[in-house]
């Protein structure tokens, strides 16, 4: 985050106190902003399920539950595919693997990041209860414990960066983020309004946005869902590419990652205004995410947490994607065509098509 846009953002959120600063450079290339600020107040996320809660144990100071109780409450078979160290998980909203020790899963083909490792203690499974609340429930029982939802109906899409803030260049091609993240979400508009929804842009020109004040928009417009449009790069590096969904870490999840050595544990104890709508944040995330890699063929990046400042203060549920890699120059050149930036918008229009629908099914059940 620059210099003008942390006083923007503290000039335009006084009930935030601005602390930290941007994300490790290597994990974080492209987010504007992972800034840890502490609403006042802000209200503590409802239960994930109006059933009693799973009985816990604590491994480190993570409360954990088994995974073979976890898997019954979410109408799951478990299965041990290799003893003791991987298993299966197959639920009503699809199919999941499983390793100890590790905070990668793969869900119906995906890579997904937990929170927590999963833990092996005397025969036994465990996975954090964040993540059963918060990842495995919405993916695999989507819409398990929670109120009905109905139909989305006004779709902000938001354009990163802007104005005074490219977001990231290819100077070897003259491109620059903040012009491909606009037409992106120019293209699904169209797509969307099609569709029969209202969908509102943070911004339809080449100006700055502070963070906070697109998140205001999502509100003041009675979002019911939130797309933030960006595109990845890592300093020296010209080969990687692919795609990263992003939600914002849970209450007690620290982000993806500042797991690395030498990372600070950004774990919060409590709860922002986002964290309210984190089962069908997954749920959206999980549906844009599948139509990028089986529709475009993306590389798979994952489904990563991440305190992103931008999701923070929204009161719908929201997802950060990061579309390409512009440091990929093989990439870089597809995402300058306008045809790829046209497939962009429809693998994103598709994903919120396929939220609906599965929205539409909790209903009806
Ligand atoms: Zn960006």
């Amino acid at each position: 985050m620059s210099r003008a846009a942390r006083l923007l953002f503290l000039a335009f959120a006084p009930a935030f106190v601005a602390a930290a600063a941007d994300a490790p450079a290597r994990s974080s290339p492209t987010r504007p902003g992972a800034v840890n600020a502490a609403p006042t107040g802000a209200p503590p996320p409802p239960a994930a399920s109006s059933e009693s809660a799973l009985p816990g144990r604590r491994f480190g100071r993570v409360e954990y539950v088994s995974l073979p109780a976890a898997a019954s409450r979410l109408g799951a078979r478990l299965t041990w595919v290799e003893s003791g160290r991987r298993l299966e998980l197959k639920g009503p909203g699809g199919r999941a693997e499983i390793e100890v020790e590790s905070r990668e899963i793969t869900v119906n083909g995906l890579r997904v990041f937990l929170g927590d490792p999963v833990v092996a203690n005397g025969g036994e499974a465990f996975v954090s209860r964040v993540d059963h609340e918060r990842c495995l429930s919405p993916l695999l029982r989507p819409g398990h414990g929670q109120a009905p939802r109905a139909a989305p109906r006004v779709i902000v899409l938001d354009p990163g960066h802007g104005g005074t803030d490219p977001g990231k260049v290819n100077e070897r091609l003259g491109i620059s983020e903040k012009t491909l993240t606009l037409d992106v979400a120019r293209r699904a508009k169209r797509l969307l309004e099609a569709d029969g929804h209202r969908v509102v842009l943070t911004r339809d020109d080449d100006s700055f946005v502070a963070l906070p004040q697109r998140a205001a928009a999502a509100r003041a417009a009675n979002a019911d869902l939130f797309v933030s449009i960006h595109f990845n790069a890592l300093p020296r590096d010209t080969r990687t590419s692919g795609v990263e969904v992003y939600t914002f870490a849970p209450r007690f999840q620290r982000s993806t990652n500042a797991w690395g050595g030498g990372e600070r544990d950004d774990t919060e104890d409590f709860a922002s205004p986002v964290n309210r709508h984190d089962h069908w944040s997954v749920v959206l995330a999980h549906a844009v995410h599948r139509r990028f890699v089986n529709d475009l063929k993306s590389a798979d990046r994952g489904k990563k947490l991440m305190h992103l400042a931008v999701l923070r203060p929204l009161d719908c549920p929201g997802v950060l994607v990061e579309c390409g890699f512009l440091s990929s120059d093989a990439e870089a050149r597809k995402i300058s065509t306008p045809a790829h930036r046209q497939q962009l918008a429809t693998v994103i229009a598709a994903g919120v098509r396929d939220y609906a629908n599965t929205l539409a099914r909790t209903r009806g059940k």
